[in-house]
């Protein structure tokens, strides 16, 4: 299959898993995770409409944000305090926000910079002690201190569910983060404007969907 074959076969699950439960398919934006392919094939998809791309490594996402500046770049990795300034101000969302100092670099890098910079938190509700991420009973306390930082915006939540073949293995993760991301929503917090769930990869989009997601961040389902 080429790669419009993926894009349109990827578009056409999305909308049917966005109908099953009584959904607009435009209020979900794809990510195109292309952490996986050159420039080229990045290229191709762009040519096909294809606008938000996503990277998990800043040596990766700067390059590919240079080549390609009409795109939309998020970064999706985990990331170190010291590659923070390569990042604010190419990419246009941070999906990975899962420790406060972090959130002090981000801050003082986009202060530097004279912009707001837009980041998800990254909620490890699965509980994994390998993952990264910010532990659901922090959550409320990291979102009221993030009124201290006035050059970030908090505006949604990403997370990961465990890696499984079965993606309904996934799906009381995502109902986790989908209730909390409700509940948080209706709160009034400084800098924070809860717009965003990211989540869902290849293995489980579909069902992500079906829980809530309005950001999913697809690559081998496009890319291979
Ligand atoms: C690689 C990656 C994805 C995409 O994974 P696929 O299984 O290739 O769709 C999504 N999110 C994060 C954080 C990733 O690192």
């Amino acid at each position: 299959m080429s790669l419009k074959d993926n894009l349109a076969y990827v578009k056409r699950n999305i909308e049917r898993a966005a109908f099953k439960v009584n959904r607009d398919p435009a209020e979900i934006t794809l990510v195109a995770v292309s952490k996986t392919v050159e420039i080229d094939a990045i290229r191709e998809v762009y040519a096909l409409g294809q606008v938000d791309f996503g990277e998990n490594r800043v040596q990766a996402l700067k390059p590919k944000s240079e080549a390609l500046p009409e795109a939309r770049w998020h970064m999706i990795g985990q990331l170190q305090t010291n590659k923070v300034r390569d990042v604010v101000g190419s990419a246009c969302l941070i999906h990975s926000l899962d420790r406060w100092n972090l959130a002090e670099e981000i801050d003082r890098q986009a202060r530097l910079k004279g912009i707001r910079m837009p980041v998800l938190m990254e909620i490890n509700i699965a509980g994994e002690e390998q993952k990264a991420g910010i532990e659901p009973v922090d959550v409320e306390s990291f979102l009221d201190a993030i009124g201290q930082l006035r050059n970030i915006q908090v505006q949604g939540f990403m997370t990961m569910a465990p890696l499984s073949e079965d993606p309904e293995q996934a799906r009381p993760v995502f109902n986790e983060l989908k209730a909390w991301h409700q509940r948080l929503k209706a709160c009034r917090y400084k800098n924070v404007d809860l717009r965003w769930l990211s989540m869902g990869m290849s293995q489980d989009y579909e069902v992500a969907i079906q829980e809530g997601a309005n950001i999913i961040r697809v690559g081998t389902a496009i890319f291979h």
